[in-house]
């Protein structure tokens, strides 16, 4: 299936150029497709180039919102869309001062299998397309009636960005474009779990989002027990990664840092986190697992984070702890999804 919202700005010029549209033509569709328009709400596009998009196979809209759950306590709202084959993803819009943060996802399910991840237990189902990742922001934009009602994105929802390279890499060309939904790169968080080589890529390509680690231990003795990525890669080799994406782009790296009950949170883990990120251009963010049920995991006690976080700072380590958004509407990664699927029982 092809949408229109898998072009970007050059890509889509080249397409109309193909079809012996004026130049201008490009900049006025693209414009359209970033607001979420369907063909027929188009009104200054030509019947008969819409024909003809309709007969080269664009759809005009990838992706739709099923259902949402508005948090009581802080207004956060989880988001059900389906997407053309029936698949299902979900996502999170976070309210703040200075904007609204929307969690995106790039894949349906993931490979990674992180032992304390909901998104993985089904393993990878398939990748999104850059559509269908600009999608969930537009639909959003839509639901708002406002085509700058997002107005800062995470790539931290379903699946693993650099595992579908291809598809994130367009999409992060797509949105910030100016002819589009021009948000800047500022504004966007890429959330790995330490693909390295893509790392590399990633800012080699010219990419630079705030890149996010999941960092979650600070030995590869306890990561290689709770994320499987760490038997490729290393914490060496994603310090080192790090500290290139820093020195191409000048962007200070985030690490995650979720908490689990004696698995990561000890202080001894404190010592050994502040020693292996010392000199960094970097900060710590702290969040406490959400539990999972089927992954037999709890999040730390708020006594042991707040010991955790204090040896940070005594070490001089840039450190917070992430406050918890929509905590009545809580189901960590993938769980709604689950839910909504009938896979598991409410929690
Ligand atoms: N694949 C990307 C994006 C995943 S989700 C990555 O690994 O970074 C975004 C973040 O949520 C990651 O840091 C992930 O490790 C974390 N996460 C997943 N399940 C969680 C849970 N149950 N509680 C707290 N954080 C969780």
């Amino acid at each position: 299936m092809k949408f229109l919202q898998d072009l970007t700005f050059t890509e889509l010029s080249k397409l109309l150029k193909d079809f012996g549209q004026p130049a201008y033509r490009a900049a006025q569709l693209f414009k359209w497709i970033s607001q979420g328009a369907l063909y027929g709400e188009m009104t200054n596009v030509p019947k008969s180039l819409i024909d003809r998009l309709i007969e080269e196979g664009y759809s005009d809209s990838p992706i739709k919102i099923i259902d949402t759950f508005t948090s009581k306590i802080d207004g956060t709202i989880k988001l059900l869309y389906a997407l053309y084959d029936g698949n299902v993803i979900e996502g999170v819009l976070m309210k703040y001062k200075y904007g609204n943060t929307l969690c995106v996802s790039t894949q349906v399910g993931c490979r990674m299998n992180c032992a304390f991840c909901a998104s993985g237990l089904d393993g990878l189902i398939r990748n999104l397309s850059c559509g269908e990742i600009i999608g969930q922001i537009i639909v959003v934009n839509r639901l708002f009636g406002n085509v700058r009602a997002v107005t800062n994105v995470v790539l931290m929802g379903s699946g693993e960005p650099l595992d579908n390279y291809d598809e994130t890499a367009k999409f992060l060309t797509a949105i910030s474009d100016d002819n589009g939904l021009n948000i800047s790169k500022r504004n966007i968080s890429l959330s790995t779990c330490g693909l390295c080589d893509k790392i590399r890529k990633l800012c080699d390509d010219g990419y630079t989002p705030t890149l996010t680690i999941s960092l979650h231990a600070p030995s590869d003795e306890i990561r290689s027990k709770i994320m499987p990525v760490s038997h490729r890669y290393p914490i060496s080799e994603l310090i080192s990664a790090a500290k290139y994406y820093f020195d191409v782009t000048g962007r200070r790296v985030i690490f995650e840092y979720s908490m689990i009950d004696n698995v990561n949170d000890s202080k001894d883990c404190a010592y050994q986190l502040a020693k292996i990120t010392k000199g960094m251009s970097c900060h710590i963010n702290l969040i406490r697992l959400n539990t999972v049920k089927e992954r037999g995991m709890r999040g730390a006690s708020d006594a042991k984070v707040k010991a955790f976080l204090k040896i940070l700072s005594d070490k001089g380590v840039s450190a917070t702890i992430r406050r918890t958004l929509g905590s009545d509407i809580e189901g960590a990664c993938g769980q709604l999804r689950r839910r909504y699927l009938g896979e598991v029982d409410n929690v």
